[in-house]
């Protein structure tokens, strides 16, 4: 296991009366948020700008990806609560942009798509001019169920590859490159603005890089996140390599010049990291329902 993480990785910590806001809202809505379930490093900083991203459909993945620290087995929920519950918390967390994922749900006839299309459509009843993007898994390939999901018009469309595509079996077990690559082209030839992304020190080499750069760019992928992998537990997928912020700095420039038109790639970068920021570049902003403090809460 590597050591040392290098100055560059550290996180800034929770503080203040933001940060207390937005877990009282998440605690007071009982939701669960990818935040949390995936120890992602940036909680202190995107909770203390007021910004959350929700996982609806349990905490329990029917998946078992090796770099992944969302708890693995057999979901028990299926809370059709929860979509009134996640648009609650958009308007109280004032989102002018809100990204929700979801774990996979292989279990469910319908792979949670039904959950889906009514978290989308409530959330935007609640919160109309609030831009979504959802981060969804690959529904197995079955693009009628991915289209339930771009029936409720989400206003982004993000599905990771997550990495190169010889890594993909032994990282994303039960992910298929090829599927995931179709659902993708699935909702950008439907016109959405689509979106994916893939971590660096996980064990890929820079061909394989620029390889699934330019199959995601073909497949009509417009904005792309780049980050580094984090190993959350020792059982874990080990870290390859500390990638540095120049080699990030060289995947946006190289990433731009071939195609996409937005690019996040940084060591601390994940899907949902400043996804306000990054949709507002693409000409998708949207306005939070209940403005009050809108400018403290841009996320
Ligand atoms: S980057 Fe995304 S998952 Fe991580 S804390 Fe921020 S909103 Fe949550």
């Amino acid at each position: 296991m590597l050591t040392n993480k290098p100055s560059w990785l550290r996180a800034k910590l929770p503080t203040g009366a933001i940060y207390k806001e937005t877990r009282s809202t998440v605690e007071h809505n009982h939701l669960h948020t990818v935040c949390q379930s995936a120890n992602c490093p940036n909680l202190g900083e995107c909770w203390s700008r007021g910004t959350a991203t929700v996982m609806i459909l349990g905490n329990i993945c029917t998946r078992s990806c090796t770099f992944c620290a969302i708890q693995t087995g057999r979901p028990t929920e299926l809370d059709l609560g929860e979509p009134a519950r996640v648009a609650q918390a958009v308007r109280k967390m004032h989102l002018r942009h809100c990204v929700i994922t979801s774990v996979a749900r292989d279990d469910l006839k319908d792979g949670g798509a039904g959950v889906w299309a009514a978290t989308i459509r409530a959330v935007r009843n609640l919160n109309p001019g609030t831009a979504i993007e959802v981060l969804v898994p690959d529904f197995l390939g079955r693009m009628e169920l991915v289209d339930v999901v771009l029936d409720a018009k989400p206003d982004i469309f993000n599905h990771n590859l997550e990495t190169v595509k010889r890594l993909q079996r032994p990282i994303r077990k039960t992910a298929r490159y090829d599927r995931s690559l179709s659902v993708l082209n699935h909702a950008a030839s439907a016109g959405f603005a689509t979106k994916s992304g893939i971590m660096l020190g996980i064990g890929e080499q820079e061909k394989e890089v620029e390889e699934v750069l330019l199959d995601m760019q073909k497949a009509g992928v417009r904005i792309l996140t780049i980050g580094q992998y984090l190993q959350p537990t020792p059982k874990h997928e080990p870290i390859d390599r500390w990638v540095t912020p120049e080699e990030f700095a060289h995947w946006k420039e190289w990433a731009l010049a071939n195609g996409f038109e937005v690019v996040e790639s940084g060591p601390l970068v994940r899907s949902s990291y400043h996804a306000d920021e990054q949709s507002a570049r693409y000409g998708i902003v949207g306005v939070a329902s209940n403005s009050e403090p809108a400018a403290a809460k841009a996320g």
